[in-house]
């Protein structure tokens, strides 16, 4: 069963990764915020490993429970565990957190994808990689898409579209025109239409409707905020 836990603070968490050596610790000037964070939820974060988000494809499995919390894995995008007690974590500021869980194996992989993560389909190596490593049936698998810059917000430029159109025939329905003539594009409803083609059923993708960029009540937006907004943290944990 998948348990979506909403966290509200008082204060913004604002924390990100952009790290170029490993197994860093993350920023000091967070601790305040993610001590917080950590009462509420206790097990995620005293197991917390994030990748170093880099927009590109890497996939790791993580196979044991750090001792030295939280962990940051260099050049990584993906992150995959079937070990009960570790949380994977994701940060995002208009880039979607996708989580993808099969409850029979008992497998969690999760996801960064923005543009360039889509465009190189991070989501079906993401479920191929659950496939290979872990013996998972995609058909059995649930996936959650979270908030993130939508359709009527994210405009991109012609030949991007074009790339998208040829890579990905099924994108045309995700490709709309903005008032300024420039395409935009919905990014979720392409990244479902990409679990949905890694044969995850319809009916087991939740997506969340928010729009970052709309919604600067809940949510940082980098196209909306610039380079110096925060990151929002995404994160799952097999209890
Ligand atoms: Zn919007």
């Amino acid at each position: 069963m998948i348990n979506l836990t909403p966290l509200e603070f008082k204060d913004r968490l604002f924390i990100g990764v952009n790290v170029k050596s490993e197994h860093v610790s993350l920023p000091h000037r967070d601790t305040p915020l993610l001590n917080q964070a950590q009462k509420i939820f206790p097990v995620a974060f005293s197991s917390l490993i994030v990748g170093e988000q880099i927009h590109q494809t890497r996939i790791e499995c993580v196979g044991t429970v750090p001792a030295s919390p939280p962990t940051i894995l260099p050049g990584t995008d993906g992150l995959i565990t079937a070990v009960p007690g570790t949380a994977l974590g994701i940060f995002t500021a208009d880039c979607t957190a996708v989580m993808v869980y099969d409850p029979t194996t008992l497998c969690l992989g999760m996801a960064h994808a923005g543009w360039r993560g889509t465009y190189e389909n991070i989501l079906e190596k993401l479920v191929t990689t659950m496939i290979t490593a872990h013996g998972v049936q995609p058909t059995d698998c649930h996936a959650v898409l979270g908030p993130a810059i939508g359709g009527s917000c994210y405009e991109i430029s012609e030949a991007l579209a074009e790339m998208f159109r040829i890579r990905f025939p099924f994108s045309k329905p995700f490709l709309s025109s903005a008032p300024s003539g420039k395409p935009r594009l919905d990014l979720r409803g392409l990244q479902r239409a990409q679990l949905i083609n890694a044969r995850i059923p319809d009916d087991h993708i939740t997506m969340s409707s928010d729009c970052t960029h709309c919604r600067a009540d809940l949510y940082y937006s980098y196209r909306r905020d610039g380079t110096l907004t925060g990151r929002h943290l995404t994160l799952a944990v097999l209890l």
